[in-house]
């Protein structure tokens, strides 16, 4: 499914739902038009649990990255997703909007990031609901999951914004050249000052970066 190359190792770990010995494989990969990632994923073969985290494998970015997907057909809810854990989600069309750090890394598919907010928020307000007859927050809730049931129904398109502040979220172009994919837009921007207080970067000697990623906007503390 995912466009990876490269070494796949495998080490064993333990499940993180049930504690189970189970086996991670990570690999780098060299996504096109993407930079270079790590991949951890596991799956529990006793509860089913499963679990992807991705790292950058490079440099700091200079700049963060805003993805913006046109969500119309069945192509589009099979693109390709990574969604690194400095990422927020938002999907206009439905008030959504999920801060950095919220569902952690995920590898997965428009339609798979999808079911996974789903699956969390109900979990979440599954919890918060425990046996209390609170009326009104459940039916809140189980209206709004239909709301985000219907995304995946595409019986109207819909907006994917995935931001993140260190640019290691990606989603695949449906064109053979993401020039040519008119549904999907990428923006770089400057990260404000906060942004980088929030990432620890403030501190951070970062006049290593590669040169590629363009001038250094990011103020190096070399006096320390
Ligand atoms: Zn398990």
């Amino acid at each position: 499914m995912m466009p990876f190359s490269g070494q796949v190792m495998t080490f064993p770990s333990t499940c993180g739902a049930c504690a189970t010995q189970c086996e991670c494989r990570m690999f780098v990969t060299n996504i096109p038009y993407f930079q270079e990632v790590i991949v951890m994923a596991s799956s529990c073969d006793a509860c089913g649990y499963r679990n992807s985290e991705v790292k950058p494998g490079g440099r700091i970015p200079l700049k963060g990255k805003k993805i913006k997907v046109h969500v119309k057909n069945i192509k589009d809810l099979n693109r390709d997703v990574i969604k690194s854990d400095t990422a927020s989600i938002k999907i206009p069309e439905i008030d959504l909007e999920l801060v950095s750090g919220t569902l952690g890394g995920l590898v997965t598919t428009v339609e798979g990031l999808i079911s996974k907010i789903s699956e969390s928020l109900e979990r979440v307000h599954g919890f918060t609901f425990g046996d209390s007859l609170d009326d009104t927050r459940r039916r809140k809730w189980k209206e709004f999951r239909t709301r985000l049931d219907k995304l995946k129904s595409l019986d109207e398109p819909w907006t994917l914004i995935i931001d993140d502040a260190l640019a290691n979220s990606f989603v695949s172009p449906v064109a053979d050249d993401i020039k040519d994919d008119n549904q999907l837009t990428l923006e770089e921007y400057e990260r404000s000052w906060e942004q980088n207080e929030e990432l620890g970067l403030n501190d951070m000697d970062t006049s290593s970066a590669d040169a590629a990623y363009g001038s250094a906007d990011v103020e190096s503390s070399n006096d320390g």
